[in-house]
C-alpha cells in the first residue's frame, strides 16, 4: 500500500494517517496557540479547504490551522473525481479564455486568476513532486493517473505544516463572541477562532445554507449543474452507445446553444455538448422544471440551405448508389439509418430517387431535429451545484467577506461553477490559495509575497 511519510519518519497508509490525524486533533480545542496566538478554522475537508489550510500554515508558521469536516471522509470528491484520476486543472494559459468556462463567477475569477492561475497550480504540485500531464482535450491529470497522488500530496503538506483535522464535526452556526468568532457544532461543542475560512462546498438545498444566511450572507438559491437530458420513450434511445464527434445543440425558445461531442444513452442524451448546455442553462432549465425542447444539428457545419445545396451535389455525384449505404457525412451508420427512417426514406432507395418531400424532411432532421426533454439524470455527472454565497459579498483579492470581517470563503460554497474539464478544481485551488495568503498575512499583520 502506498504510504505517507510522517514527521517522525514512519511511513503509514493514507487511511491510517486519517485516523492518526483524527486522534491528534481531538485535543485541538485545548492545544496551545502558535507564537502569533491566532487560530484559523477551515470549515470543510475538500479540495478548497485543504488548499487554504496547508498554504496558510506554510506561509504563517505561527498560525494554528484546524480543518473541521462534517463527515468521516477527507477529500472525498478529489478521490472519485475524473474517474478516479482527478482532473486537477485545464491546460489553459489565458485568463480571458479560461473565464469563458464558468457559467457563474467568470468575472469574479478573472480577477482572482491574476493571483493564482493554472500555471501556478501546475508549479505548486510540481514543486511537491507531482507532475501533471495534459490530455489532447486540455484536461490535466497527475502523471500517475490516480487521484491518490493528489490526496497524498495534500496530506503530506498537512503533516509537514502541522495542520490539524477534526472529523465528524458539522458546523451549525457561527457567532461573534467578544473579538473572536465562535463556532457551534452539531453536537453542541464549540470552538473559537480568529479567522474562519468557509470551504463547505455546494449543497443541493437552500436550507443547507441556513447557517451562512444567519451570518448575514445572501445565498443564490442552489440548482444542479452538469446533468444529462432525459427523453423518456423517445426512439433515439434505441441508439444507446452511439457517439457523434461534433454536434450543435440548442434549447428551444432560448439563446442557449453549445457544440461538442454527444453521447446517446438509454435514457436520452449525454456527453460534453449536453453537459455544457446543462451548466449554462442550469437556472433557466430548473425554472422550466426540466421540460424543454432540445434541437440537435447533427452536422453543425451546415444550415438547412447549405445542406440542401450539398444534397443536390451528392444526388448528382452518386445518383445510382443506395442512400443508406452511402452516408456522405461520416455520421455513425446506426444514426444515419435512424435519421433516414425518421425522414420516411426507404433504406433501399437510391440517391437519384429521393423525393423532395423526404429530402426536405431529412434536411430538417439533420440540421434541426427536435427532442422533447422531460427531466434530468444526475447519474455521476452532476458534479457541481450552481448557487451559493453571492460574489458581491466577497473581496476577490482576499476572499474575505465584505460583511463579516475575518471570515473568508473558497471553493464551491461561493456562487461560482465551471463546466467539466478541471475548471471546478482550479476554482478551489485559486480561491483557497488567495484566502490562505490573505489570512496568513492578516494574522501576521503583514504582507506575504510569492506563492
Ligand atoms: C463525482 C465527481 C467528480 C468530479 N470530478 C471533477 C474533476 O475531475 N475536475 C474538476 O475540476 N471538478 C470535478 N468535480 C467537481 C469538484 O469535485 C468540486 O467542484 C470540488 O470538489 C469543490 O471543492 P470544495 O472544497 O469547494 O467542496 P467539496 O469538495 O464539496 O468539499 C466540501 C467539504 O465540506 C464539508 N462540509 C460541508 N458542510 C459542512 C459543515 N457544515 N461543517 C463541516 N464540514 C462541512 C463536506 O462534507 C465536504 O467534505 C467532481 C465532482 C464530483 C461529485
Amino acid at each position: 500500500m502506498k504510504g505517507i511519510p510522517l514527521l517522525d519518519g514512519k511511513i503509514i497508509s493514507s487511511l491510517t494517517l486519517f485516523s492518526y490525524m483524527e486522534k491528534k486533533v481531538e485535543s485541538s480545542n485545548n492545544s496551545p496557540l502558535g507564537d502569533g496566538g491566532k487560530r484559523l478554522i477551515v470549515i470543510g475537508g475538500g479540495a478548497a479547504g485543504f488548499f487554504c489550510a496547508v498554504n496558510a500554515a506554510r506561509m504563517n508558521p505561527g498560525l494554528q490551522v484546524i480543518i473541521v469536516e462534517k463527515t468521516s471522509k477527507l477529500l472525498s470528491k478529489v478521490k472519485v473525481s475524473g474517474g478516479g484520476r482527478c482532473n486537477v486543472t485545464h491546460a489553459c494559459y489565458n485568463i480571458a479564455d479560461m473565464i469563458k468556462k464558468y457559467p457563474r463567477g467568470g468575472n469574479f475569477l478573472k480577477k482572482a486568476f491574476h493571483h493564482f492561475f493554472t500555471t501556478d497550480t501546475i508549479s505548486w504540485f510540481k514543486e511537491r513532486g507531482v507532475d501533471l500531464k495534459a490530455e489532447p482535450d486540455g484536461r490535466m491529470f497527475p502523471v500517475s493517473n490516480t487521484s491518490q497522488t493528489i490526496i497524498d500530496c495534500l496530506m503530506i503538506e498537512v503533516n509537514n505544516y502541522g495542520v490539524e483535522i477534526l472529523m465528524n464535526k458539522e458546523v451549525k452556526e457561527i457567532n461573534k463572541s467578544t473579538d473572536r468568532w465562535k463556532i457551534l457544532f452539531a453536537n453542541y461543542a464549540t470552538m473559537e477562532a480568529d479567522f474562519i475560512c468557509i470551504a463547505s462546498g455546494g449543497h443541493s438545498k437552500s436550507s443547507q445554507f441556513e447557517w451562512l444566511k444567519k451570518l448575514g450572507h445572501t445565498i443564490e438559491s442552489p440548482v444542479p449543474s452538469l446533468f444529462t437530458f432525459n427523453m423518456p420513450a423517445n426512439t433515439i434511445t434505441s441508439l444507446m452507445g452511439v457517439t457523434v464527434e461534433n454536434v450543435a445543440v440548442k434549447i428551444g425558445g432560448t439563446k442557449l446553444s453549445e457544440t461538442g461531442p454527444l453521447l446517446i444513452t438509454h435514457w436520452g442524451m449525454s456527453g460534453p455538448a449536453i453537459l455544457k448546455l446543462s451548466a449554462w442553462g442550469a437556472r433557466q432549465l430548473a425554472t422550466d422544471n426540466y421540460k424543454f425542447t432540445a434541437i440537435v444539428n447533427w452536422l453543425p457545419l451546415y444550415n438547412e440551405q447549405s445542406l440542401k445545396d450539398k444534397l443536390q451535389q451528392v444526388r448528382f455525384e452518386i445518383a445510382a448508389q443506395k442512400i443508406s449505404n452511402r452516408n456522405p457525412f461520416a455520421l455513425p451508420q446506426r444514426l444515419w439509418e435512424y435519421l433516414l427512417l425518421q425522414s420516411g426514406v426507404n433504406l433501399d432507395m437510391r440517391w437519384a430517387d429521393l423525393p423532395s418531400k423526404e429530402q426536405n424532411k431529412l434536411i430538417k432532421n439533420l440540421c434541426a431535429q427536435e427532442f422533447a426533454v422531460n427531466g434530468k439524470t444526475t447519474f455521476k455527472e452532476e458534479f457541481v451545484t450552481a448557487g451559493g454565497v453571492v460574489l458581491s459579498e466577497i473581496d476577490h483579492s482576499t476572499m474575505e467577506s465584505n460583511i463579516t470581517p475575518d471570515i473568508f470563503f473558497c471553493g464551491e460554497v461561493m456562487d461560482t461553477d465551471g463546466v467539466t474539464g478541471g475548471f471546478n478544481f482550479q476554482n478551489a485551488w485559486t480561491t483557497g490559495f488567495i484566502a490562505a495568503k490573505a489570512i496568513a498575512a492578516k494574522a501576521a499583520n503583514t504582507n506575504i509575497a510569492g506563492n
